[in-house]
């Protein structure tokens, strides 16, 4: 009885949320955890119901386009059958059992959220992975994971096939190819043959559901253990409260498949509000599809990193209509106030910021109703009881700069990973007194407004000063030669580390005088912050490092800088 109560009454809401504050925001919250909980029966299943009553908008449960006029359209009725079929296959061809491991590694295709679904269907615990993979990731990642099954397309089967006989766990292979190959089974024959009867496991609210591997913005990836109530019930906090979802919309967030963003966005908070969950298959990132995406279908929730508003709010926007779209969000990264300004010039829409990582559910965000103060995270989501911490674990007063921490004790909330799997000691590392820490500096000011200083890592101390890059790269953005920059900590002889700033151009400025360049460059910092946090040493490069999912990786800047291999 505790699942569908819950569904009710906690979470799953059809009507728009209209709070008139934060704070009524978090009164309204509450979740009640049920003993078995599993997404596929307990939410996609019960919009098939809702949807066969004529109880919701006609609008698809799936919605995916390729760019060259292929188009898919699921009902949540047919999200179901599919899926069903996709169990059966896990089930019978791949014999794995609840609580196999499952790796998908899988582009912007429909196969992919099929696969997320029949795992759901059958207890089997999906790693999604990038399809940038090398065969050297895929072999640590099968042998790490002791995956049973690989779930790819033509592109990567070759690579899997070079390394398969060094994974002796990896019994079962599928390609998703109009061609058959030798040692896998094809998955669209199959699903031509396979049933749709199939009945949905129970699953206990705490089993594993799903590992993802975190971004490998600070070295080797995790991975990180969620579990069906962790993030299939965790993340309704963002679709509801952050995303703004009702089954009328049409949400489309661009990430790609390999990471926890796309659960996040593209698969659980959507789906658990009813809503369109939409994709466009784009090998790479365009900026002017993405525009045209935007405009041509009624997409009304945008969500993209920003590292793709940088690119986007480069272009000329104006022949662009945004009829449908209502609400932006960013996560990923800090996003410079200066991209959520021109942002708000181009299209009329603010950025509502959210900040989260992969072990965790939204920790912060602007929600809808709720003053945007121009580079904040905004407040706690309604899920965590967020601080800011000293070394000992002791809350700091707003306005001084901390550990940004996530209360555990006494109760662990909900919507935070279990464990790094098959790592005790890290998982350990990141609890301290009564808090998980989430290894990034902030504080909280007066109003109870969450900013972000920089990862642990990240911060400069110079001359005594401690800097965070992003109010740096944040104040260079703001000239307009800067495309993009980075900025890390660099030896000095006399200041032991200052503070130097690599920099993008944008392309009409690439042939200016550089010296005279970096000089006003200089100046212009020192005008807009704080002057000691100018940076004394400037490098205009091509291209910054950065992650597959686009985060600027200034750890690999960091350590030339400093001639650590
Ligand atoms: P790894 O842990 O492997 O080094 P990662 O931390 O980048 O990689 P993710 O879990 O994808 O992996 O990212 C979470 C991190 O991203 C956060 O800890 C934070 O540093 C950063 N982040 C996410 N959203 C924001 C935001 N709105 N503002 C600032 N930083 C953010
Ligand atoms: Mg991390």
């Amino acid at each position: 009885p505790g699942s569908m109560r819950a569904l009710h009454k906690d979470y799953r809401t059809a009507t728009p949320q209209n709070f008139s504050s934060y704070e009524s925001m978090k009164q309204d919250f509450k979740l009640e955890i049920p003993e078995y909980f599993n997404f596929a029966k307990d939410v996609l299943d019960q919009w098939t119901n809702m949807e066969k009553a004529g109880k919701k908008p006609s609008n698809p449960a799936f919605w995916w386009i390729n760019g060259n006029g292929e188009e898919v359209r699921w009902s949540f009725e047919e999200l179901g059958s599919l899926s069903r079929k996709f169990a059966n296959i896990l089930t019978d061809a791949c014999a794995l059992q609840r609580g196999d491991r499952v790796i998908v590694i899988l582009p912007r295709i429909p196969e992919w959220w099929l696969a997320n679904v029949a795992c759901l269907r059958t207890g089997t615990v999906l790693i999604p992975g990038t399809t940038q993979l090398t065969e050297k990731d895929i072999l640590y990642r099968l042998q790490s994971s002791k995956a049973k099954c690989i779930i790819t397309n033509d592109v990567l089967a070759p690579a899997v096939d070079a390394i398969a006989p060094k994974c002796e766990n990896l019994h079962s292979k599928l390609i998703v190819s109009q061609n058959s190959r030798e040692g896998w089974g094809n998955l669209k024959e199959m699903m031509k043959h396979a049933s749709d009867n199939h009945t949905c496991v129970k699953t206990k609210h705490n089993e594993i559901m799903a590992i993802f591997f975190t971004s490998g913005t600070t070295g080797s990836p995790k991975m990180t253990g969620h579990t069906h109530s962790s993030f299939g019930l965790g993340l309704s906090i963002n679709g509801r409260f952050w995303l703004d979802l009702i089954p009328s919309d049409v949400m489309w967030n661009t990430s790609d498949t390999g990471w926890a963003k796309s659960a996040w966005s593209s698969v659980f908070s959507p789906w658990i509000q009813g809503a369109c969950v939409f994709s466009h298959y784009l090998p790479h990132f365009e900026p002017t599809s993405i525009l045209q995406t935007l405009s041509k279908f009624p997409i009304t929730v945008f969500c993209s990193a920003p590292t793709a508003y940088r690119m986007l709010v480069q272009n000329d926007m104006t022949g662009y209509k945004f009829k449908s779209l209502k609400h932006c969000v960013s996560a990923g990264e800090p996003i410079n106030p200066e991209v959520t300004e021109q942002w708000r010039n181009k299209t009329g829409l603010d950025i509502y910021e959210g900040y989260g990582q992969t072990e965790t559910v939204l920790i912060c965000g602007n929600f809808k109703g709720m003053k945007i103060k121009p580079g904040s995270m905004g407040k706690p989501s309604p899920a965590f009881d967020v601080k800011i911490l000293d070394a000992h674990g002791n809350i700091l007063p707003p306005g001084e700069e901390g550990d940004i921490g996530i209360r555990v004790l006494p109760n662990r909330p909900f919507g935070l990973f279990t464990h790094y799997v098959d790592d005790p000691s890290k998982t350990d590392s990141t609890l301290r007194g009564n808090f998980y820490v989430t290894g990034d500096r902030g504080y909280m000011d007066k109003d109870g407004y969450f900013w972000f200083v920089a990862r642990s890592d990240d911060i400069i101390l110079s001359s005594g000063y401690r800097i965070g890059p992003f109010e740096v790269e944040s104040a260079l953005i703001e000239h307009p030669s800067v495309a993009e920059s980075a900025v890390v900590s660099s030896p000095d002889p006399i200041r032991g580390e200052v503070v130097k700033a690599f920099i993008v151009l944008n392309p009409d400025y690439e042939s200016h005088d550089q010296e005279q360049l970096k000089k006003e460059i200089q100046e212009h910092v020192k005008k807009t912050t704080a002057p000691y946090k100018y940076p004394r040493k400037v490098e205009f490069i091509p291209e910054l490092p950065k992650t597959v999912s686009g985060k600027i990786k200034r750890n690999e800047l960091r350590k030339k800088e400093w001639k650590i291999v």
